[in-house]
């Protein structure tokens, strides 16, 4: 059984800084990690592996220097990891980018079940997987929190969305992605990460994929949308108001703010 986990390197989103002259992130300004979400589906993928066997294949899409996610996802118990780079893959936005996940998986050859997280902390549409899985053209499911069993033919799993917890089973191969409820990530022995420091990561890039990929369908050539602008909100501060001595007066007043501000109807 061949499992392939989707993982993306982002910045560190509690310490990263917003560069509001050009409206974009500031890359620099703080350090990068695994997307989250992702570590919970490298953690799905190694424990289908722990129990049956299985080899799991970690793939990024992003610059040379993501390269260190996947050595990280190697010390979590990956047995390899395919970096996706290429300048021409820069600039990728949703579609493009599941685009070219799906032929780096495709070029990776046979494989039964892709795992994903169910988004990203800094691009946060959770779109996709769902495209990756339209790519290969496999089915998929979303918001797993728990995997009842995988084998090579099929996958049960539960979902809960809005109302609901459902058991579903699916064909393989398909795609799945995972919610934060599903485990919680190991953390890396001392000396898998030792070891994973040496795992050597090849980088595909056009060249690579060219069986599988049209270069007018990724980067910014085959992106659909583009980010013209991100704007950060102002930071509202809390405007504080003190009544004192005529409680009539503060009364009175603290009415037409909460009918001002809609908070109260009065008739
Ligand atoms: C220079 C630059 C320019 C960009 N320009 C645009 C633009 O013009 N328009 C636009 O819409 N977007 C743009 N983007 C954002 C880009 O589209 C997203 O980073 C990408 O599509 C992933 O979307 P997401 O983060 O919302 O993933 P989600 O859909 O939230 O992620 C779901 C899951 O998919 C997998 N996944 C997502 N991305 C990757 C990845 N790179 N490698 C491996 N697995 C992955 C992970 O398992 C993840 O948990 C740009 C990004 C960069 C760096």
């Amino acid at each position: 059984m061949r499992i392939i986990v989707l993982m993306k390197q982002v910045p560190d989103m509690e310490k990263v800084k917003f560069d509001r002259e050009k409206g974009v992130i500031d890359r620099k300004s703080a350090g990068t990690e695994i997307n989250p979400f992702d570590l919970n589906a490298l953690e799905a993928a190694v424990q289908i592996k722990e129990t049956r066997g299985a080899e799991v294949v970690a793939v990024c899409m992003g610059p040379p220097s993501a390269e260190v996610a996947l050595k990280e996802a190697i010390s979590r118990g990956a047995d390899r990891g395919i970096l996706l780079s290429d300048r021409k893959f820069g600039g990728s936005d949703v579609k493009a980018t599941a685009y070219t996940l799906a032929a780096g998986i495709k070029a990776i050859g046979e494989y039964d079940l892709v795992f994903a997280g169910i988004q990203t902390v800094d691009g946060d549409t959770g779109q996709v997987g769902a495209e990756v899985a339209q790519f290969l053209d496999i089915p998929h499911i979303y918001f797993v929190e728990k995997i009842v069993e995988a084998n090579e033919e099929s996958v049960t799993v539960v979902t809960d969305i809005w109302d609901g917890v459902y058991v579903k089973k699916m064909k393989l191969p398909g795609l799945v992605t995972v919610t934060k409820d599903i485990n919680s990530p190991r953390l890396p022995a001392f000396k898998d990460k030792m070891k994973s420091r040496k795992a050597v990561i090849p980088a595909w890039g056009m060249d690579e994929l060219a069986e599988f990929l049209d270069e007018t369908e990724t980067g910014r050539k085959g992106s659909a949308t583009m980010v013209k602008k991100i704007e950060v909100p102002k930071a509202v501060h809390r405007k504080g108001l003190l009544w004192r001595d005529n409680m009539d007066t503060a009364l009175n007043e603290f009415m037409d703010i909460l009918v001002d501000k809609k908070v109260i109807e009065v008739e």
